[in-house]
Parts: structure tokens; sequence; C-alpha cells
């Protein structure tokens, strides 16, 4: 079989977690799952493991699509699913270590954060790819030899440092080649229904070195993104064995992962079935990987100068106001891309060469200590064993979390890069705020680690950055995007006290990037050790719990210096559900559909309270997925918390939660509807 005919299947999710610690916050638009990643695992990842498709018997079998095909997988989601989608991560790793040709002919790496690498700095270009190749070793055990860059976002510079990196190929879009000739022949222009897709070829990079080039069929591509074309698997897998028409080459469908699930609704067994079709039907092979160890190119492409898939004008998209857009809303424009790239090329200069200085005078070398940290990233390195093999002297258990946390604030930096930042048409948005988040933590370690603070000159830079939808803009938009999100030890240790004093043993001793303990001392009060498991810098706090009426709590804390007092609404939703789940039923207890249905029938034998709301919240906001049970009960406590007839301000928290669990006009309502009093 000399000819193929596959997919390449683009995995990603913009990054959702809360980078002060790690934990993912609830979203309400995802509902009734916790937040989008939940709800796409469920439609596509989980499904995309193993398709239950049909046999000639009767019977079903199970088959594995993407060992089968060829496809990346961002580290970020894949960071996502070791902790909260651990038997899709299990699964595949386990089905692609166990391929025919290893991982590495079945999955391509990708740069550790989804950021446009052109538009980076050449030192930023080699770590995005060093740290992405280190997550695809210690994730598969091998070195790739293929590379996706985000939204192929690709110029000679970034080729180059794959190649030195030893990345051999990538995929890209017909889009992004300007001329093609045979080996040694005359050039040729092509256009994207012009380029014939059939062949791999090879782009000839100045130092020598060379990049095979595979490109997705542009047509069928397309037409699998915004079509109907994976409704039918069997007339899917014709059309691309019509494609490949007897002949040699390759015919290479390149979308989105999520089409086939999570856009296309069973899009999953569409797109398992044309694989199996090729397959047995057509006797084409699948595998691109698999493929290229025995095609080497004979043709050369020049590409572009800079060019990506998703814009039209080079890599525009993600610094200027181009015109290319997803998400428009009345009134929007785009003169806010300049100044957001501007102000976060200001911070990566500033910070970034003020925590170069400071780290210098802890290890041999700044540049070669941060390309190695991403092995730390991945988890194939300990922080200490990195911290030893680079520190220049003996260093104090200070100094050491200090080289950490300088590494942490780089890395923060790095995240704040994140392309779909830029990608949708309203900065208010939560893929703009969270790369905000991350420049804000970046800008706290930078701080306390060297001392100089340049977040007010940052917030200045933003003041060109407008939000349409939100209204706001600059310091504001800064603001709105940090506000609420921002926690730090003393919250942290409130938290975990709170869980101590209701949980008992049953408390958590890790969250998210935290490690815990507590223990009671003789006068009643809860002692509290943290460690940050990123930076191990370590805290200690005293605190005391006051049990109030109903679920009321609050922690009193003091770091031995003053007492400050911290109440639970305060400790995240997280804290307040177990909190509440511990008090409603049992210590310990993680039983959220009982909790809700303690609630829901106690809150319509009396008046609720303002602990009820947060507890409500917090409760309905915890689980992976609300089952229809769940949702019953919260929709019941809603209607008494209505009843009450309480002023409409004081439920506002409560509405996206109405709306969520389609009661929200009926919230607004002063009369309960009938039956439900
Ligand atoms: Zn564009």
């Amino acid at each position: 079989m000399s000819a193929i005919a596959g997919f390449h299947y683009h995995f990603y999710q913009p990054p959702r977690e809360d980078p002060w610690t790690g934990l993912f916050n609830h979203e309400w638009s995802a509902w009734p799952y916790h937040d989008w990643n939940e709800r796409i695992a469920a439609e596509c990842y989980r499904a995309m493991v193993a398709v239950a498709l049909p046999d000639e018997d009767g019977t079903t079998s199970l088959f594995e699509p993407l060992t089968q095909s060829s496809f990346d997988l961002g580290p970020t989601l894949h960071h996502w699913m070791v902790t909260f989608a651990p038997d899709v991560e299990h699964a595949l790793q386990r089905e692609v270590r166990g391929a025919d040709h290893g991982a590495s002919r079945v999955v391509v790496a990708a740069p550790l954060v989804h950021a446009i690498v052109p538009l980076a700095t050449p030192t930023d270009q080699e770590r995005l790819i060093a740290w992405g190749i280190d997550d695809f070793r210690s994730r598969y055990g091998e070195e790739p030899v293929g590379m996706w860059l985000p939204e192929t976002g690709i110029d000679v510079a970034s080729l180059e440092v794959m190649a030195r990196h030893g990345i051999t190929y990538t995929v890209l879009m017909p889009t992004q080649a300007q001329s093609t000739r045979e080996a040694g022949g005359a050039w040729r222009d092509v256009a994207p229904d012009t380029i014939d897709t059939s062949l791999a070829y090879f782009v000839a990079l100045p130092s020598g070195a060379r990049m095979t080039v595979v490109f997705g069929h542009y047509d069928l591509s397309h037409r699998i993104a915004f079509g109907d074309l994976v409704a039918d698997g069997t007339a899917l897998a014709d059309t691309m064995a019509a494609v490949v028409d007897g002949g040699e080459g390759v015919v290479l469908v390149v979308a989105d992962g999520e089409t086939y699930g999570h856009h296309h609704r069973f899009g999953d067994i569409g797109v398992a079935w044309a694989t199996r079709m090729l397959q047995e039907k057509h006797h084409l092979a699948t595998a691109l990987g698999e493929w290229l160890l025995s095609h080497e190119p004979t043709h050369e492409v020049r590409l572009h100068e800079v060019s990506a898939w998703s814009c039209a004008h080079g890599v525009e998209r993600w610094r200027s106001a181009c015109g290319c857009v997803t998400g428009e809303t009345p009134g929007f424009d785009l003169a806010w891309r300049a100044p957001l790239r501007q102000a976060l090329d200001w911070l990566r200069e500033n910070a970034g060469s003020a925590l170069d200085w400071e780290l210098g005078h802890h290890v041999h070398s700044s540049d070669a200590a941060l390309l190695d940290y991403g092995k730390v990233i991945a988890g194939e390195w300990s922080a200490h064993d990195f911290v030893g093999r680079h520190q220049s002297r003996d260093l104090t258990d200070d100094e050491r979390s200090r080289v950490l946390e300088i590494c942490e604030a780089h890395r923060n930096l790095m995240f704040s890069f994140t392309s779909c930042a830029w990608f949708f048409a309203d900065p208010g948005e939560i893929e703009t705020s969270i790369v905000l988040r991350y420049a804000a933590l970046a800008l706290e370690l930078t701080r306390r680690t060297t001392g100089r603070d340049f977040e007010t000159p940052f917030v200045q830079h933003l003041e060109g950055v407008r939000s349409a939808t939100y209204d706001v803009a600059g310091e504001a938009l800064w603001q709105r995007a940090c506000e609420g999100f921002r926690t730090d030890e003393v919250q942290i240790a409130a938290g975990a006290a709170a869980e101590y004093a209701t949980c008992g043993e049953f408390a958590r001793r890790v969250r998210g990037t935290w490690s815990i303990e507590c223990g009671a001392n003789e006068v009643g009060q809860v002692r509290v050790n943290l460690t940050n498991v990123l930076t191990q810098r370590k805290f200690t706090f005293l605190t005391h719990i006051t049990h109030g009426d109903d679920l009321s709590l609050h922690v009193d804390i003091s770091d031995t210096t003053m007492w400050r007092r911290v109440d639970l609404e305060r400790l995240g939703a997280d804290v307040v559900a177990r909190v509440a789940m511990s008090r409603l039923l049992a210590r310990g207890s993680s039983d959220v559909e009982g909790a809700l249905s303690v609630l829901a029938s106690d809150l319509l034998r009396r008046d609720a309270n303002r602990d009820d709301e947060v507890t409500l919240l917090a409760l309905a906001s915890t689980p992976r997925y609300v089952t229809p049970v769940g949702e019953a009960a919260i929709r019941r406590a809603l209607f008494a918390i209505a009843a009450r007839d309480a002023p409409d301000a004081e439920r506002g928290s409560l509405v996206a939660l109405a709306r969520a669990v389609g009661v929200g006009d009926t919230l607004h309502l002063s009369e309960v509807p009938q039956g439900l009093n």
C-alpha cells in the first residue's frame, strides 16, 4: 500500500485554570457540565479514545481511530486530562504507546503553550519548542519526530528551531504554500486550489536542514469542519478514496479534533467508520507518520514568509486589526489587539530581564536553566534535582524557592502569550482575561523575587485595550479580569482551616498547586502549614474557626504578626461545597446530590439566607456533571429562595444559575409557580 488517505486531529482547548491555584473555575455556559473541558471531554475526547462500531455479524467492536491516524494534543489540555479526565489520559497513552511503529509515528508534538511561535522572541521560540518536546517525551517515552505549531503559525525561524530539536515534519494548510518544484526543477507559483497536496514536500532551510511538510486537503478539510461530510462515514471514505483515485499520494483531512463529537454530534462515529472503511474497503493506509517512514519527499516547497491557517494576513490576527475574527458582537472593533500584544511584549522584555538578572545570582546560566525548566514542568525532573544541577553555589531553602519562583514567573509570562487571547472579537471574555491573570501572577512573582514592580506601567500599556461588550478598558479591564481571582497564601490557608474544622480527617491535603498540613493545638486553634508545590515555598498560619448559625462559618487567621477575618464565601466554591456537604450530610461526604436535596427541602420549610445562596452556588458549580435529579433539586431550592420575596438585587448571583437550569425568568416573578409552594 503506497497511497494514504487519513485524518490529522488537532486537539486543543484554551487553558482555563486559575493560575494562583491550578484549579478550574465553574463555567455556567457549559451546563450541566462543570466547565467546557468537562463537556468537550464527554462529547469528544472520551468518545474518540474508543468508538463502538457495528460488525457484520450484528455485534459491535471497539475501534481506536487515534492510533490509525495522526494527531496532536496540546500539552495544556493533556495537563488538564491528567487530573480531571485521567481515564482518557491513561487510555490514550496506553493505545498510543502500543502503536505498531511507536507513539512518535502517531502523535506529533506541540509547543508547551499555544502561542504564535513567529511572534515570540528567539529565546521564547526555543523554549516553546523545547518545553513542548519535554512534555512529549515524558508522556510517551519517546522523542517526537513531528510537530504541530499553534494555528500552524510558522516562519523560517520557527522551522529552524524545530529542525535543531530533531523535528523532521509538520502539517500545514495549502494557503501557506507560495511555490513548488520538483527537486532541482523550475519554481511554479501555487494557490490553495492548484497546489498538488497529494505529495509530501520538503522545505530547504538556510541552515541546510530540511523540514518535511504535508498539506491538508483544502476542500475536504474545509467541508469536514464547516459542512456535514462527517455525518456519513461510508460516503466520507468513498469521497476520500475517489480523491486518491488509484494514485500513490496522500489525502489528509486536517481539522480541530473537537469537530468529531463536539462540533458535529456523533462525528466521532462517522470518522471512526470512515477510517475503518478506508482500510478495509479501499485498502488504503490511514496513519500519516507511518506512511512518511517510506516516503521521502521528492518535491520542494517555498512557504509564504509568515503564515497561519486561521489568518489570511500572515499572523496579523494575533497582533493587529487585520479583520479575521470569530464571535463578532454589535459595536465590536479590533483596535485592542495591537496594544494588548505591545503591553505583553513590554512586560516580557522588562520583567524578563529583571528576572534573568536575579536568577543569574543563583545559577551558572539563566538561559540554560530556563531551557531545562521544561523538564520540571513535564515532571521529568524534580524541582530539587533541577536546582541542584544548575545552582552556582550552595543555596538556602529561601534561595531555592526564589529560583523556582523566577522560573514560574517566566512560565506565566510565556502562558500570557496564549494565542486564544487575540482570536475572538472581544477582550472581555475568558480567553483574554486568563492571559491577563497569567500576567498578574508573573507580576506578583517578579515583585516577590526581584523587588521590582511593573504592574502600574503594564496596566498603563493596556489603556488601548477596550472591551465593547463589557464597556471597560485599560485598568478597569485589568481589574475585571483579575479581581475575585487573585488569591494568596492567607486565603488558601483559611480555606484549608475551614475544611479541616468541618471535614476533619477528610479534609484535602492537596488543593491544586498547594500541599496542606493541618493540626489543632491545645487552645483549639488550627495550625496550617502550606507548601506551594511549584516553588516549594512554605508558609505557616494560626487560625481560629467560628461556626455561626446554619451553615455560616468564618476563619480568623494570623501569620503570627496580625489577625484578620475571612468569610466562608471568600474561600472558593470548592471549599464552600466541602464545608456545606459535611454540615448538611456527614463529615467528608462528597455526595453533591444528597446535599442539594437536603438544602432544597430545608429551604422550603424556612427562610433562606445569604449563606444558603453561597452554598447553593458552590454545590451547583462543583460536580463535573449535574445529573437531572441534581438539577431538579437546584430548581426547587431556587424557587424556595424566590418565594422569600426578597429584592431582586439580593439574588443577583443566582440569576446565572437560574438561567442555566432554565428558570431564569421565574426567579424574577413575585409569585412562585403553582404547585411548588
Ligand atoms: Zn487576518
